[in-house]
Formats: structure tokens, C-alpha cells, sequence
């Protein structure tokens, strides 16, 4: 059984990329590595059985993942909220702000259906301005955010606050 600590014993901590003052959290030894990456969805599914999630959404880029391994296992779709221009059909947009200026998600407008039960993945939490603008979108098209689960979890930058109105769970937190 694969333990968080093992998980927290294969990220890598890259300093100052992609820019000077910013710890990155590499998860590719997470990845590479079978036994890590099929416990990581374990951890991050646990307690959801296949047939209690209609879709599993996964946030542009390593989010997908994630995502898309959850959806598998629990017999799920999985739905991209990818950066705004990248998705070919109309979209919902929602904006975030980050450190200097802003950023903006989107999704399909019909990659819901209302009522649909979903859980959100991303590969890390730092302020929660990306994740929150995700389940701003998952809102929009009346669907039910079941839980949102990261691998990582950077405390020390609050992003919980802004999800607030949904459980979060984290397997490994700095
Ligand atoms: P935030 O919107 O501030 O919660 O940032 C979360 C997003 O930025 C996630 O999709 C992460 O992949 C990425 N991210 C933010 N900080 C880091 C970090 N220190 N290491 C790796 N990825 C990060």
C-alpha cells in the first residue's frame, strides 16, 4: 500500500523555476514510477466507488493526469478546464487573479450535464485562484462538485479559503 509519505519521498523540489523565489514541486518521479502513480489515484479516489461519480475534471495541464487516471478507475468521464483559447467549441470563461494581473479558464458549455456528480483533481494547490475559478465553471453548468483532491497541498498559501464550499483533500502537504 502506497502511503503519502512515499509519495512525499518522490517529489522533487526545484528551486527558482520557473522563476526566481518559486519552489516548483516536479511530480514526473510520481509518474514514472507505477506502484507511486497507481497509489496516487488511489489516494486521491478514496472512499469513491465506481458509479458514485459522473465525471472526473481535471485542470490544464498536470491536472489532467491525474483526472483522467481517476476517471478510469471509477468508470467516470473526464472533463478538461483547460486555459482560455485552447478548447475548439464555445465556452464559459472564468477569470482568476494571480501574483501580477490575471488568467482565465474555461470549459465546454456542454461538458456537464446539471445534476452531474463531480469531483475536481489538480496536481497541486498553492492559492487556490485556479481551482476556484474551476469550480466557478463547474457551477456554472448546474453540476455538483463532490470533492476537490490534489496531490499537494502548499499550506502556507491559504488556498482552502477559497474553497470553502467544498470538501478539499490533499495527500501530500508543504
Ligand atoms: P494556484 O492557482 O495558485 O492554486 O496555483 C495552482 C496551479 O499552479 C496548479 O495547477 C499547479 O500546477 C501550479 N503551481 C503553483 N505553484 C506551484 C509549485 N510551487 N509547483 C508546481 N506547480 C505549481
Amino acid at each position: 500500500m502506497i502511503t503519502p509519505k512515499d509519495i512525499e519521498s518522490a517529489i522533487r523540489n526545484v528551486p527558482d523555476f520557473p522563476k526566481p523565489g518559486i519552489q516548483f514541486k516536479d511530480i514526473t518521479q510520481v509518474l514514472a514510477d507505477a506502484c507511486l502513480f497507481s497509489g496516487a489515484i488511489d489516494l486521491l479516489i478514496d472512499g469513491f466507488k465506481p458509479g458514485s461519480v459522473d465525471a472526473v475534471v481535471g485542470i490544464d495541464a498536470r491536472g489532467f493526469i491525474f483526472a483522467a487516471a481517476a476517471a478510469m478507475r471509477l468508470n467516470a468521464g473526464f472533463v478538461p478546464v483547460r486555459k482560455k483559447g485552447k478548447l475548439p467549441y464555445q465556452t464559459h470563461e472564468q477569470d482568476y487573479a494571480l501574483e501580477y494581473g490575471s488568467a482565465t479558464v474555461a470549459m465546454h458549455v456542454d461538458a456537464l450535464k446539471p445534476g452531474a456528480r463531480v469531483l475536481l483533481i489538480d496536481d497541486l494547490l498553492a492559492t487556490g485562484g485556479t481551482a476556484s475559478a474551476a469550480t466557478a465553471l463547474v457551477k456554472k453548468l448546474g453540476a455538483k462538485i463532490l470533492e476537490t483532491s490534489f496531490l499537494i497541498e502548499l499550506k502556507f498559501l491559504n488556498g482552502r479559503e477559497k474553497l470553502k464550499d467544498c470538501p478539499v483533500r490533499s495527500i501530500v502537504v508543504y
